[in-house]
Parts: structure tokens; C-alpha cells; sequence
């Protein structure tokens, strides 16, 4: 799992191309969806290089961890979506369908969102 450093994520955090902000910390940048699935799709990544979830866990400090699952919560408030609800997910790898190789939590809602999956054979 070798984290490569041209991708999206890594761009924007070097400020190499831009983003819309949404919360930072020492440790996380939270910025919109360039391409939203419903009213609040913000997406939180980790500033440390880490490829996904599995590279995140086994190599981030506590307090960076911490700092992570905090961000989440405070973007869904930030968003207006704690009351009436949203939908956390991380893809991971070919079958999670990953696009981007660094670690990102998508926080998506503002609408009632339906079953979590279509099911398919
Ligand atoms: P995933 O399929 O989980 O890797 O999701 C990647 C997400 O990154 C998609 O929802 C894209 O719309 C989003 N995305 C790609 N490029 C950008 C960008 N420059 N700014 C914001 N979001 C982006």
C-alpha cells in the first residue's frame, strides 16, 4: 500500500488546486464534494499521508484518530445535519470503489437517503 502522491487530495492539501472549506484543524481538512449526491456531501480527509481506512488505523497516532472522528461530528454540525440525520462512508480499495487513494470520510446528507445499498447479485 504505497501512498502516491499526485492524487486530488494530496493537491489540494499542498494548495496546489483549491477547495471549497469547510472545517480544518491541526490535523483534518473538510471541504464540499465537487460532485454533491445530496444537499450536504462534505468529504474529511486526514493532512498525514494515509492511503485508506487499513493504512490510517494501523499508523496514525491516537490523538490523531481522535482528532479525525471528532472532525466528522463537528462538519455534520457545522452542516445542520446532526438533528434529522446523515450517512458516513469511507470506500475502500476496488471493491469499496475508491477513487481517490487518500483516506476520506464522505459526510452526506440533508435529505432522507434511503436503503444503504442496492442490492445486487
Ligand atoms: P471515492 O470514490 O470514495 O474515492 O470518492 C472520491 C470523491 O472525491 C468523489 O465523491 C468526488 O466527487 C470527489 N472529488 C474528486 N475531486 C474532487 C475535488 N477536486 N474537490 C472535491 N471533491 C472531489
Amino acid at each position: 500500500m504505497v501512498y502516491d502522491n499526485s492524487n486530488i487530495f494530496a493537491k489540494i492539501l499542498r494548495g496546489e488546486i483549491p477547495c471549497q472549506l469547510v472545517d480544518e484543524d491541526d490535523y483534518t481538512l473538510s471541504f464540499e464534494d465537487i460532485n454533491p449526491q445530496a444537499q450536504v456531501h462534505v468529504l474529511v480527509i486526514p493532512k498525514n499521508p494515509y492511503v485508506d481506512w487499513t493504512d490510517f488505523t494501523k499508523r496514525a497516532s491516537k490523538e490523531e484518530i481522535i482528532k479525525f472522528i471528532k472532525a466528522i461530528s463537528r462538519v455534520a454540525k457545522k452542516k445542520g445535519v446532526t438533528k434529522t440525520g446523515y450517512r458516513v462512508i469511507s470506500n475502500i480499495g476496488l471493491d469499496g470503489n475508491q477513487e481517490v487513494p487518500h483516506l476520506h470520510m464522505h459526510i452526506i446528507g440533508g435529505r432522507p437517503l434511503g436503503p444503504l445499498l442496492e442490492r445486487k447479485e
